[in-house]
């Protein structure tokens, strides 16, 4: 499909040149591409400072990946036990930045700068590979390994390169593919649903889990979820934080919870805080829960000696 975006800069009471002018209106017209719904844009002066930031920042994460200063910590995702309870079912993998001058940098502020200038490929590679070999190393000398799931923004899962991406870290760190799991949001999903379903299912035959993350904030066609061969969808953790406080919120995880059921597709919750929230996800079967309640992302030595060493119930 065809879209049409305009950037629009204007010269009425400035004396400016002519490439000024574009640069302009080139800035405002990279704003549109941001948003779905956005098909022009005006210039205006706070565009200029935050399009400098933003330079300034991928410049800053460029330098940070050379010299290693990202790095992957990890969350517990827990099975809920029918008899009460609660097992460790594995680990979420997310990514983390030390800079000198800005201090920890939240990925939700430097990921879609990663998306925009293409370092999001070193970041993805990075990720999956520090993956791979903490399943294997685990898997030496434990025993056995937690499977571990990362993250793909939507520009990683329109690779056509993804499948071959995920064998090869697997073969180079020898894990089995039952292991590696992939979350990916559900409007990267639905952006191509027909090449969507096809990545779906290469990954599936590769035998990487995959994960539907964010469900409910996007639009979901049910006729397409039933097709998707997913393993997992992640209720969002907005309708989580409600439980209790919000009748829509519980109705929604409620409906989120038993489509899952009809639908043979394990559920999880994430960002689970409180008590009251995981007792209303037992007593409706949620397959696995995560948050802070029971347990935090950490670096991947207090992982392995929090959760592996001492593999204690946290209940
Ligand atoms: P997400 O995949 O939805 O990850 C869940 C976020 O919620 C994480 O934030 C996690 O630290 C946080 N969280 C988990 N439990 C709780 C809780 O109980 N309470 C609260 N308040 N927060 C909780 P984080 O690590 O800042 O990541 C933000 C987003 O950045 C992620 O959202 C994901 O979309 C993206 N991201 C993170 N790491 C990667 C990565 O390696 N690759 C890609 N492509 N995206 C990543
Ligand atoms: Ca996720
Ligand atoms: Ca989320």
């Amino acid at each position: 499909p065809l879209t049409l975006r305009i950037g629009i800069s204007q010269s009425e009471g400035r004396t400016i040149d002519g490439r000024t002018l574009l640069n302009e209106a080139e800035l405002a017209l990279a704003r549109t591409a941001e948003s779905d719904s956005a098909k022009y844009h005006f210039f205006s002066p706070d565009i200029a400072a935050q399009a400098r930031d933003r330079q300034r920042l991928a410049r800053d994460l460029e330098r940070a990946i050379q010299r290693r200063e990202l790095f992957p910590v990890l969350q517990p995702k827990w099975a809920l036990q029918a008899e009460g309870g609660v097992r460790l079912a594995g680990a979420e993998a997310l990514v983390r930045w030390r800079d000198s001058e800005r201090g920890l940098v939240r990925p939700d502020q430097f990921i879609p700068v990663a998306e925009s200038t293409g370092l999001i490929e070193p970041i993805g590679e990075f990720m999956l590979r520090s993956a791979c070999r903490a399943m294997r190393d685990w898997s030496d000398r434990f025993g056995w390994s937690p499977g571990i799931a990362v993250n793909l923004t939507a520009q990683q899962f329109a690779d056509a390169a993804l499948p071959q991406q995920l064998r090869n870290a697997l073969d180079e760190a020898g894990v089995a593919t039952g292991l590696l799991e992939v979350e990916i949001t559900e409007s990267a999903a639905m952006k191509d649903v027909v090449r969507s379903a096809a990545t779906l299912q290469a990954l599936r035959d590769l035998g990487v889990r995959v994960a539907i993350d964010d469900f409910g904030t996007g639009y979901s066609s049910l006729s397409y979820l039933r097709r998707f061969a997913v393993d997992a969808i992640k209720i969002d953790k907005s309708f989580v934080d409600d439980i209790g406080s919000d009748r829509n919120a519980d109705a929604i995880c409620d409906a989120i919870l038993r489509l899952g059921q009809s639908l043979g597709t394990k559920v999880i919750a994430e960002g689970v805080e409180t008590e009251t929230q995981m007792a209303f996800l037992r007593q409706r079967r949620c397959d696995e829960i995560q948050g802070y309640l029971l347990g935090k992302p950490v670096p991947l030595g207090e992982f392995e000696q929090i959760y592996l060493t001492r593999p204690l119930d946290p209940q």
